[in-house]
This record gives C-alpha cells, structure tokens and sequence, in this order.
C-alpha cells in the first residue's frame, strides 16, 4: 500500500537529533516558555524574514490571537466583517466567529482555487474590516494585490498560511506579506511537530506583545491578568523538535516541487483535471489535489491499486452542521464544486520515484463505470 503520508519514516531519520533534543528539554526542568520556545520565535522570524513570531497552541488559535488583539487595539470590533475564501478548512471561519466577526464567504478562482485580490473587492461590504487569505494547497496568494486593496480600503489582513511553511513570492516568504499570518505545525503540515504546535508572524511589536499575553492568560506579569485571554502556548518539547526540523524545510519543499512536476508532466487523463503549475518556490505542494467528476469513484479505483488518498475537503465549511443557520440556503456554486471533485495524491518528502510511477500509471489507466 502507498500511504498517504508518511511521517513516521521521515522521522526516524532524524531519530538521534530528535532525541537529543528532547532530551535537553526533559533535563531542563522547564517546559513551557523557556529557551526552546524564545530560539525557535527568532528562527522562525528569520526564515519566514519578518521581524517578529510569536508561538502559540495552534494554528486556530494563531488566527484566533491576532484577531481578539485587533479587538483590543480597537482596530476591529465585534461584529465587523471579515472576508474569508468559501473554500478552505474549517480553522479559518472557526477563528472568526470564535472572535465574535463575521465571516463574509468569498468564491475563490476556478483554477488556483485561492480568492485573489478581485474578487476580495468585488464581494467587500461596508463593514469589511478584515481580509482573510488562505494560502491553501501549499500557494502564495495574489499577495501584491491584495495588500495593495488593503492600503486602497485601510483594511487589515491575515493569511492563513497555515498549509505554506517556506513558500514564496517574489522572494518573499509566506509569513512576510500580511500585517500579520498564522502558522500552524500541526503533525502533516510541511513543518510539523510531534504534536499540536502555532505561530504568528507580523513586523508589528504591538501586535506580537499582545499575542504573547493573550496566548498566556492575559498576562505578561505572572498572576496579573490585563485581559481575558486563552492558553495558548508553544510548548519547549515542540519548540525543541521544531528547531532540529527546520533546517530541512527547504530541502523537503524542494523534493515535494520535484514530486509535484513529476505528476504534472506524468498524469494525461482527460478525465483527471490537474492543479495549476507553479513558478518555483510560490507553492510549497502541500497538498497535490487534482479533481475529477468522478473523484468517489477515483478514490475507490486507486485504494483497490493500493494508493491512498485523501479528501481536503468533502464539506464546506457553509454546509457544516456547526454553520447550518447562519448559512443554511446560501449558496457558494464554486467551492461546492471544488469539495465535490477534488482528491488529493500522496506526496511527502520520501515517497518515492517509482510509487509515483506507480500512482502516475494508475491515474492513466483510470475508466470509470458510470460513464
Ligand atoms: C491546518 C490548518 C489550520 C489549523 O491548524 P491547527 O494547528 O490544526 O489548528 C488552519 N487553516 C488551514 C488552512 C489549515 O490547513
């Protein structure tokens, strides 16, 4: 069977480095918001070449934290709107109604199935205070533009780049462009932890201060509390782990580019329609989604050849119970589209040539009864 992914092999390979690392944080004695924690904020900052990161719990709560800062900084109120793609996963609308805003669904392009700068502006209502990019699949939006109509409007904006670890445009990485962008390094992100793990990324000292103390329980000072804040904190073993993987990154977003040409110029079913190509570096592959009118089908086929795939996503967050009646009747045509036909191919640094052979011949081979 080809999995998936595969982390656990990644991992192994790293297995001595991995251990040592948590083995300095077991010997610490101290495990959240220590030395571990303050490194990876600094080297994170550096990589993604932006001024600050702050850690958190996860990649909801990174979104979740800039926008309950906002709030504070009175830069947004509850009840403000907030533009966010129909299509992407749940975290993104999670953050902010969480946050007491509403989500203003916007049909991403048919194509790079991302929301660009266009249709932010076409769907922008009079209390738009907040753009929301979703770098989804691995790719960088249309991130000039969309800053630009942010300037335009005087509105905020906050990626989610949660899916685009070391992506970049024009020689900037994702993280750099919005006012500020959320992590997440959840296990099968392409810089994962062994665990839950988050971060936020901004050039705005205010901003940053405001996250650390809202992810600490409001404080800054131990025991005095300014807001009511979550807990939300990176903690040391996963700071520890992320700092020995995050030297790799570019050279596993590199072999996923690799993989990602290699089903490119391999797949020719017509009935398989592929994801846009890339310049080098604007996406990272973190998902290679193709779609199909008969993707059910086509999931079937490829589990019977022994290929695992897997579905980002089969509901959109409109057509999720937990949305029901603030959404129930609308309609968002384009994202159904995408939910209902997209399938995700494996793809991981250490797959290898010859398992994609195998998915690329299987693809081609594909016929589907029903037709
Ligand atoms: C993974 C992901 C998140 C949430 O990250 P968690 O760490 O699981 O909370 C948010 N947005 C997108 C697009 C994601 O892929």
């Amino acid at each position: 069977m080809i999995p998936y992914l595969d982390l656990k092999s990644l991992h192994l390979e790293m297995k001595a480095d991995l251990e040592k690392a948590i083995s300095r944080v077991l010997t610490s004695g101290w495990y959240i918001q220590g030395e571990a924690c303050e490194a990876f904020e600094k080297e994170w900052a550096a990589y993604c070449g932006v001024a600050y990161s702050v850690g958190c719990g996860n990649g909801l709560d990174a979104l979740r934290l800039v926008l309950e800062a906002w709030k504070i900084q009175g830069r947004v109120e509850v009840g403000d709107h907030v533009l966010v793609p129909s299509n992407t996963y749940i975290a993104t609308w999670l953050a902010v109604t969480q946050a007491g805003l509403v989500p203003v669904p916007v049909e991403p392009d048919e194509v790079s199935c991302l929301v660009t700068a266009e249709q932010f502006q076409k769907a922008l209502t009079p209390r738009t205070k907040i753009l929301l990019p979703v770098y989804l699949y691995g790719r960088i939006s249309d991130m000039e533009d969309i800053m630009e109509l942010a300037r335009q409007k005087q509105l905020l904006v906050l990626s989610d780049a949660a899916q685009a670890h070391g992506a970049s445009r024009k020689n900037k990485k994702a993280g750099a462009w919005a006012h500020a962008e959320a992590f997440s390094f959840y296990p099968g992100k392409n810089l994962g932890a062994l665990g839950d793990g988050g971060a936020v990324c901004s050039d705005d000292p205010d901003l940053i201060r405001l996250v650390k103390i809202l992810g600490n329980y409001g404080s800054e000072k131990k025991y005095h509390n300014l807001y009511q804040g979550l807990n939300s904190r990176l903690d040391e073993l996963q700071a520890a782990i992320l700092r020995v993987k995050l030297p790799f990154l570019d050279a596993w977003n590199q072999e996923r580019s690799r993989l990602a040409s290699l089903y490119l110029t391999g797949i020719s079913n017509p009935l398989i329609t592929l994801p846009l190509k890339a310049e080098a570096g604007v996406s990272v592959w973190h998902i290679f989604q193709v779609q199909s009118l008969y993707r059910d089908e086509l999931q079937a086929y490829l589990q019977g050849r022994g290929i695992s795939t897997v579905i980002h996503y089969p509901i959109p967050p409109f057509l999720q119970p937990a949305y029901q009646q603030e959404f129930s009747g609308k309609k968002f045509p384009l994202s159904e589209k995408i939910h209902a036909q997209t399938l995700s191919l494996p793809l991981y640094p250490g797959l290898s040539d010859s398992d994609v052979a195998e998915i690329i011949h299987a693809l081609n081979d594909f016929i589907p009864k029903e037709k």
